[in-house]
């Protein structure tokens, strides 16, 4: 069978899953190789749930990205029958060109490493793998598949800083990222809610990252996040949006470094910051310091603030969708955030909702209310296998 190999890459995991090609994508394998570099851990699952490897390595077997792509890309050799036709990345900065997946060649690597400022947290990590592989098996596609793209059909006036022109020239624009989820949760709706997957949706992507996106038609319109992945609502440890005069204080007053500002704003902030007690919602839902409360608080509020937002964008709104971490596990926080949507006139139905039903609200509700679990995984194959078909490169 042909399979496609999908890697998602972070500073200190690689996650990976493989597909058969077989009437649709068919999920084969999933695991990851984690503690990178400090406490090296590789597990993978079969689609049936059984473990094929749960092991730990030396930090030393296991330093880096590099280190971590081979092993994991050797283990998957020896394990899998079937012939690999292309391996998906998540990359998640695409600048201001890359509006579709496209097969990595040197050049486009190269290209990609333009961006790496961008997205210093996240670019070289994603970047890391797909060098690797090009070495390990260069006879592979590596098909690199970003989190801005989705965005790209963004209006001009959304795209722009009111800052001078040609900084937007030098690529100083809103890109907004989770497009991979976005573009998913997008695919879904005509199945899951044909009623409105042409009409106005917020999804909010509530994860560890967290933003949300407006989409008219299934396309993006607005996104909170903008030039790079600090924007927009606080999340486990980014501050979110913060008014860029604060920066200069610290720069200037507070006599920071920008990379001490960095840290601090990708870091140090969000949840984590303002609780003190953890970046985890689970740790703070459970915890009775009132910081943990308040940084929930504050949470919620900017989602209720940021629905606005996109709803203004849109011109209204007829559904909203909780999707990633948070949106899909708690029921407790779906019921706080959907409270903050009252406005609009949406009304929770309390026994669906503890349920974990697709369809959150009350007969009535405009907007309706949904969990869809989002699987960027699965979007990344979907897009390696239809540039494979194009490119006539395998049996897909
Ligand atoms: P993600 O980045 O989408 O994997 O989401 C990870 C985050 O989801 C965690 O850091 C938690 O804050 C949150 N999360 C996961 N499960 C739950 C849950 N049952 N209740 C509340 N938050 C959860």
């Amino acid at each position: 069978m042909d399979a496609i190999l999908v890697i998602n890459a972070g500073s200190s995991s690689l996650k990976f899953e493989v597909f058969g090609i077989e009437r649709g994508l068919r999920k084969l394998v999933r695991g990851k190789m984690e503690g990178i570099g400090t406490t090296p851990h590789l597990s993978a699952r079969d689609h049936a749930g059984t473990t094929m490897i749960d092991q730990a390595f030396s930090p030393s077997e296991v330093a880096d990205l590099t280190a971590a792509t081979r092993m994991v890309g050797g283990w998957l050799r020896e394990k899998l029958s079937g012939n690999l036709v292309a391996v998906g990345h998540r990359v998640v900065h695409g600048g201001p060109d890359y509006s579709k997946p496209i097969r990595v060649d040197e050049k486009v690597l190269a290209d990609l490493e333009r961006f790496i400022p961008l997205a210093p947290l996240h670019q070289p990590n994603n970047l890391a793998p797909i060098r690797a592989f090009v070495e390990q098996m260069p006879q592979i596609p590596q098909v690199a598949c970003f989190d801005t793209a989705f965005h790209r059909g963004h209006s001009a006036v959304a795209d722009h800083y009111a800052i001078p022109e040609h900084y937007f020239a030098e690529g100083v624009r809103r890109y907004g990222f989770h497009g991979l989820s976005y573009e998913y949760i997008a695919s879904r709706l005509p199945e899951v809610a044909p009623e409105i997957a042409a009409g106005r949706v917020i999804v909010a992507h509530l994860g560890s990252g967290a933003s949300m996106c407006a989409l008219r038609d299934g396309k993006s319109i607005e996104s909170t996040l903008g030039f790079t992945a600090l924007d927009g609502l606080p999340m486990g440890t980014r501050s979110g949006q913060i008014d860029p005069g604060v920066v200069l204080y610290l720069l200037s007053e507070r006599g920071m470094s920008a990379q001490q500002v960095q840290d601090m704003l990708y870091k140090e902030s969000g949840l984590k910051g303002l609780s003190g007690v953890s970046n985890d919602v689970r740790d703070l839902l459970e915890s009775n310091d009132p910081r943990a409360e308040f940084a929930l608080d504050h949470f919620v509020y900017r989602i209720g603030l940021y629905a606005g937002q996109l709803a203004a964008a849109l011109g209204g709104l007829d559904a909203f969708v909780f999707t990633a971490g948070i949106g899909e596990n708690s029921p407790v926080m779906r019921a706080r955030i959907a409270e903050k949507l009252g406005w609009l006139g949406a009304l929770i139905d309390a026994d669906a909702n503890a349920a974990g039903k697709t369809l959150l609200s009350q007969p009535g509700s405009k907007p309706l209310l949904f969990v869809i679990p989002t699987d960027e995984e699965l979007m990344i194959a979907r897009h390696a296998t239809e540039v494979v078909r194009i490119h006539g490169l395998g049996a897909a």
